[in-house]
């Protein structure tokens, strides 16, 4: 007889994980079915997340902007240091181990809450069962389950012009396992893990060129702040080329030539390592049996209601393989929201309050509606913005770069937007996402109080400039 779970979960990256937890936590026997393997062979849980992506490129983020800092900025505070150099080795193993220690402590949270950890691929057979098949030679065997939960995540988009080859031309994984820097580096889209990754080896000297298909650079975020960015990462050296068409990449020996259109122009670059991030599609392959009849959106996202429930009875999906933003916290979110809703309890998840972050210096990070999403919904809004470099602790930080910007509406003042630039926004930001949460109007953020001096100030300068009072900056007359 198989063995019976009130829940099997299918994936163990940040929305299966979670997910996992939270119906543990409320009662139920779980187990969760997980397949991931690192390029060392070593399986570990958490996903993409904590194993090729968000965690893994903080760390080399971290590591090479204390480089680059190292070499650029501790003059400006009378720090002589001598020569910096970089142990890209060294690097490489502080970032492994951090991934180590977080996927370990997964493991023992499962062993604490009693998750089982099925080690191996899922399928839904349909209704009540999945088959697992382990991820070494043994027979597969099948599961019963009284829900199951989707959580198998996505996976990068492989380019028919530029397809990955694990050596020359890599995905975002393996440009997060680079063992020296590359002379030259080409990276196909100018996207989150664009900038990121590119900032990273960028930092550590490699002469590094973007190629964004699209005219406008980062053209989710404020373009506001984007173009304050875009002047940021100029000064860094990033080359960004927007509007260019790749027309092939061929790897040979030593290198790889791409070749692009601009408008009419046609070039060819050539480097020693591509990185190609043109986004990510759904995990879906083998994930359900042909005859399980779960129903797939026209662009292989698995179709749910907004209880997160697929066709199939008491088949739930969550995280990247959902849709929507692909975001470690908005798939932890879902996790533990479906959790709640199959425990008879109420949840929901506020898309609308989902914060984005960008990990470059400076950082980007925005809630809410854009200006440019306002103005074409024709809303009727009253704008405040205030630059970093009129706040004292970012230039005693020699962090001054960039502005934060707040979006209320003109009628009821309540926040629509926030949108900032500069240091430590990854952090700032959740202020606002709380001002959101509590339906806060622009009015309240200007009169909380916020620590001097502090970086917040610039977020309470910013909302007291919605209403043309900002104290530290000469206000535009209304
Ligand atoms: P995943 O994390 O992809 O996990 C899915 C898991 O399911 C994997 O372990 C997979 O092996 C397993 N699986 C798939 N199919 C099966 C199957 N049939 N059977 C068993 N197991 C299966 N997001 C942020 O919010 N912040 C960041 O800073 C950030 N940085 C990123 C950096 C990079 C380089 C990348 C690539 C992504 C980054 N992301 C970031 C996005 C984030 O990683 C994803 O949004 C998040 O991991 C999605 O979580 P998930 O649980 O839906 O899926
Ligand atoms: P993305 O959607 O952020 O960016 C892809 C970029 O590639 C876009 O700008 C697109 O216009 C461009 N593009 C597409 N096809 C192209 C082509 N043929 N030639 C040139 N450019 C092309 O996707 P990504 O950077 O691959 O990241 C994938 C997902 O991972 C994102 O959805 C993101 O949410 C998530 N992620 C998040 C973080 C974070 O939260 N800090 C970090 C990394 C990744």
């Amino acid at each position: 007889m198989s063995k019976a779970y009130d829940v099997v979960v299918i994936g163990a990256g940040p929305a299966g994980y979670v997910g996992a937890i939270r119906a543990a936590q409320l009662g139920m026997s779980v187990a969760c079915v997980d397949n991931w393997v690192n390029h060392d062979g070593r399986r570990a849980l958490g996903g993409t997340c904590l194993n090729a992506g968000c965690i893994p490129s903080k760390a080399l983020l971290e590591s090479s902007e204390l480089y680059h800092r190292a070499r650029h900025e501790l003059a400006t505070h009378g720090i002589q240091v001598g020569e910096v150099s970089m142990d890209v080795a060294q690097m490489q193993k502080r970032k492994s181990q951090i991934t180590r220690t977080l996927t370990g402590g997964i493991e023992m949270l499962f062993k604490g809450n009693k998750i089982e950890w099925l080690q191996g691929r899922g399928t839904v057979l349909g209704s009540g069962k999945v088959q697992v098949t382990p991820l070494d030679e043994g027979e597969a065997y099948t599961v019963d389950a009284d829900n199951i939960i989707i959580a198998s995540g996505s996976e990068p988009v492989n380019l028919d012009i530029a397809p990955f080859d694990g050596d020359r031309v890599v995905d975002s994984w393996g440009a997060l396992e680079f063992d020296k820097v590359p002379k030259r580096l080409g990276v196909i889209g100018a996207g989150i893990i664009g900038v990121e990754l590119g900032s990273v080896w960028s930092r550590l000297g490699a002469e590094t060129v973007l190629l964004e298909a699209q005219d406008d650079f980062l053209a989710l975020a404020d373009q506001q702040i984007a173009k304050e960015a875009w002047k940021q990462f100029k000064k860094q050296g990033l080359d960004v080329r927007l509007g260019a068409r790749v027309l092939g990449a061929k790897a040979q020996k030593r290198s790889v030539k791409v070749e692009y259109s601009q408008g009419e122009d046609k070039h060819s670059e050539t480097f020693d390592r591509l990185i190609v991030c043109v986004g990510r599609r759904p995990n879906t392959e083998d994930l359900f049996s042909s005859d399980s009849g779960l129903e797939l959106d026209d662009k292989g996202f698995v179709n749910v209601d907004e209880r997160f429930r697929t066709n199939l009875p008491r088949v739930y999906a969550v995280g990247d393989v959902i849709g929507g933003p692909m975001l470690a916290h908005k798939g932890s979110e879902e996790g533990s929201a479906v959790a709640e809703l199959i425990a008879g309890e109420s949840a929901e998840v506020n898309y609308l309050t989902v914060p984005s972050v960008i990990y470059t210096a400076p950082e980007i990070a925005w809630v809410g509606k854009t200006e440019e999403q306002l103005k074409a919904e024709g809303a009727d809004y009253r704008t405040g913005t205030f630059p970093f470099s009129a706040n004292g602790r970012a230039k005693a930080l020699e962090q001054a770069a960039g502005m934060v910007k707040m979006l209320a509406d003109a009628r009821t003042d309540r926040i629509l937007g926030v949108h900032m630039v500069g240091p430590y926004v990854s952090e700032l930001i959740a202020e606002m996402v709380l001002a959101m949460e509590f339906g806060a109007s622009s009015e309240d953020v200007a009169r909380t109080i916020h620590a001097h001096p502090t970086l917040s100030e610039t977020v309470h300068e910013a909302a007291l400039s919605v209403d043309g009072r900002a104290i530290h900056g000469v206000n535009r007359r209304r």
